[in-house]
């Protein structure tokens, strides 16, 4: 057995997509775009989101959705297309997210040498401050010119909120999209087939208001993790636990809770503060940020305290377990969204499908 390791739970996946689909569709929100970045566009995984009844496959990377090539389903690329990577986008992806058109010339000149038809969508920032149009008549002007491109079809528009800005998404910003969709209509008689009203953190809206016009979203954090993104709740009947990162402890002792001596900045560059507990039962474990994202690991044992990490230690105060860990005991935490998204990518922790 090798460690650090992640336990995979590839059935969770098709019941948490299962989930996501019938909440989708009390709110009348016909497709669900799975969003495949987090396990690396892994086929087995994403198999199972569509066996969950996912519409599309979602990723950022085109390395992640050449992974997924052979899979029955729609891919869209969900990052702005580097014109390093046009062709391969043209080749691989159904649809791609775009905000410049500069690139969507790019790719409608690609898609007529591939002899195909490209969709596009346009991002609209309403307010987040990341990828997207933010004056309504610069997302007109592409519209215009776009729906004059014979490789490239103008799929729809969509939103992303919360991940830099921390924006929440509320309906009266979400029906800008619609709104948008409405001047479109009118403007250019062209009426767009999808509005998709964001990602894990729109979640948190679906059975308290309805969405004009939202007819699509895109998920990842809480088909994996069970949790809408708004504010972190866990979404009920789903699983938390598909992503388990397993960990063996390599020393056990006996510690003061403050330390001793003249003291400086930590690795991570801060003089740390600690209360005086007394001595505490500490044990370390061979797993660190080299491996996965430690600040997002839960415990399964709930008395255990992650004290701090390294980049290749993690320090557990055990004091509190009714169990006695010993060296060589194996240690179990809950991966949050990013330790799976980084302990995915490490080659260092070893990845293991349990049936
Ligand atoms: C990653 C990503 C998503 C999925 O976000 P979750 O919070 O994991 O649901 C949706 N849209 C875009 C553009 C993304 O990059």
């Amino acid at each position: 057995m090798q460690y650090p390791r992640m336990l995979i739970y590839p059935e969770k996946i098709r019941h948490n997509s299962r989930i996501m689909k019938e909440i989708l569709a009390q709110s009348g929100i016909d497709t669900l775009a799975g969003v495949t970045k987090v396990f690396g566009g892994n086929p087995e995984l994403a198999q199972k989101m569509l066996d969950g009844g996912v519409d599309q496959l979602a990723d950022s990377r085109i390395k992640n959705i050449f992974r997924m090539r052979d899979l029955d389903s729609e891919k869209w690329l969900l990052r702005m297309p580097m014109e390093a990577e046009i062709e391969d986008v043209v080749r691989y992806a159904d649809a791609s997210f775009n905000t410049e058109m500069q690139t969507v010339r790019q790719l409608n000149l690609e898609a007529a040498r591939q002899g195909r038809v490209h969709k596009v969508f346009f991002m609209v920032d309403l307010g987040d401050l990341r990828e997207g149009y933010y004056r309504k008549e610069r997302l007109m002007d592409a519209v215009e010119q776009s729906l004059k491109l014979k490789n490239i079809f103008l799929e729809g528009i969509g939103v992303n909120l919360k991940c830099y800005s921390g924006v929440i998404p509320t309906p009266e910003t979400l029906y800008r999209l619609y709104e948008y969709r409405e001047e479109i209509l009118q403007r250019y008689n062209f009426k767009l087939n999808i509005l998709s009203g964001g990602n894990s953190s729109t979640m948190y809206l679906l059975g308290k208001s309805t969405l004009p016009g939202i007819n699509n979203l895109r998920l990842g954090e809480s088909i994996v993790c069970g949790t809408e993104f708004a504010y972190g709740q866990r979404i009920p009947n789903t699983f938390d636990d598909i992503f388990v990162l397993e960990a063996q402890i390599v020393e056990v002792k006996s510690k003061p809770s403050i330390p001793s001596g003249k003291l400086g900045k930590n690795s991570y560059g801060m003089i740390p503060s600690r209360t005086d507990k007394g001595i505490r039962r500490i044990a370390l474990a061979a797993v660190g940020s080299q491996d996965t994202d430690l600040i997002s690991l839960q415990p399964l044992d709930e008395d255990l305290v992650i004290n701090g990490i390294g980049s290749d230690l993690l320090i557990v105060d055990i004091t509190e377990s009714q169990k006695e860990y010993q060296v060589g005991d194996i240690l179990s935490f809950k991966m949050e969204y990013m330790a799976i998204l980084s302990g995915w990518t490490s080659e260092y922790v070893e990845k293991v499908f349990v049936m």
